[in-house]
């Protein structure tokens, strides 16, 4: 064999075969996008530009330039107060969680995921070696903490929570969080929060954090400030577990790239607001068209809808769709269960009108 065991558990993801379908659609109408449609504000785009031209280009400190990790020190320490809770900057969120699991999971580790997961997560705990234990969610996607609590053996290593969710737009509630974070300090079992998705949040938002304050939390600055292939992102938590991460991301990673930190920095000052206020008219928007032909979980957050299909497997029905030139993700691509579709609504007003046509026609099969 000339490729490691572990790639047998590494599949090409499914995401990116929908993408080489969309490729031969002529007019596609893409609600498949996991990333925000608004441009990169035009400060945050000039401090990257500053930076570049100022020659700051050459390799950052492996926790973050000061510039920037000073200042997100200073907001994780005026949120929560906590006094072992480290912050560093990360290669995008996806740097911060593979170092995460990493740092905490050995060969044949069991890792508690809720299903539908992100995409990511089964493959990075593939990578460790552990092994993924799924809590099912459906049909509201709430978190139950009597069926965390179940699926929890000697054997579990780590936790892995997400809210607001992709792909289903879910914001835990105060009490689901308080359920998932004192159970895990409880049994003395690392939490990781992906809080990615935080500002695009309908509804309050509450981190894990607050109940648990050994909490991981893993964030970045991709969807807030729609620059998702700037690769920056930061993590906060315990000193062991964060200093861990930090001797990991020199032998890996190295660093996030440099000018965009500078720019990071100049992001923290800019507010986005208008954006998620938009999000939230778009998340209206699509509920409202689809919610007399589709089981559907009202969405707290995220730019996200997870509805049940209507007939057939989500493969199948997908493929209706894509035959009518609307590009969704079906279900089994985040779930062992391929019985719904993600869309994303990160798009302008008439390619979400015109994806709420198709899905209102091909309902009735
Ligand atoms: N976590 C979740 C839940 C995500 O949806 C994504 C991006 N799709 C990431 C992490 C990774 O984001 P980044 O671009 O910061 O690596």
């Amino acid at each position: 064999m000339l490729l490691a065991d572990r790639m047998a558990h590494i599949d090409s993801s499914g995401i990116r075969k929908v993408f080489e379908l969309a490729r031969k659609l002529k007019d596609p109408i893409n609600l498949s996008i996991g990333q925000p449609h608004f441009a990169v504000p035009i400060e945050i785009q000039d401090a990257a530009v500053e930076a570049i031209r100022g020659g700051r280009n050459g390799y950052a400190l492996t926790q973050g330039m000061p510039v920037l990790r000073e200042k997100l020190q200073a907001q994780v320490d005026a949120a929560w107060g906590h006094d072992d809770r480290r912050a560093f900057v990360t290669s995008g969120t996806s740097g911060g969680l593979v170092l995460a699991m990493l740092a905490l999971v050995n060969p044949g580790d069991e890792v508690i995921v809720f299903d539908p997961y992100f995409v990511m997560y089964p493959a990075l705990v593939a990578l460790a070696g552990g092994k993924c234990v799924y809590v099912d969610t459906y049909p509201d996607f709430r978190i139950d903490s009597e069926k965390l609590r179940q699926a929890i053996t000697p054997r579990t290593k780590l936790i892995l929570f997400n809210s607001p969710a992709n792909p289903t737009g879910h914001v835990a509630s105060a009490e689901e969080i308080q359920g998932v974070a004192e159970l895990a300090a409880e049994r003395g079992i690392p939490l990781i929060s992906d809080e990615i998705y935080r500002s695009f949040c309908y509804e309050p938002f509450v981190s894990a954090a607050k109940f648990n304050p050994r909490t991981i939390v893993i964030d970045g600055f991709s969807k807030t400030y729609g620059l998702t292939g700037w690769r920056l992102g930061y993590a906060h938590g315990p000193e062991e577990i964060i200093e861990a991460m930090t001797r990991l991301q020199q032998y890996t990673f190295v660093c996030a790239p440099q000018p965009f930190q500078w720019a990071g920095a100049a992001a923290l000052d800019v507010d986005m607001q208008a954006h998620f206020d938009d999000y939230r008219r778009k998340r209206d928007r699509i509920v409202a068209g689809l919610r007399e032909d589709y089981e559907l979980a009202v969405p707290g957050g995220a730019f996200y809808v997870f509805p049940q299909v209507p007939w057939g497997t989500a493969t199948e029905f997908v493929g209706r769709a894509i035959e009518n030139q609307l590009l969704v993700i079906p279900g089994g691509i985040f779930s062992r269960r391929d019985t719904h579709f993600r869309l994303s609504y990160a798009a302008d007003d008439r390619t979400i009108d015109r994806g709420i046509d198709v899905l209102q026609r091909i309902a009735r099969g």
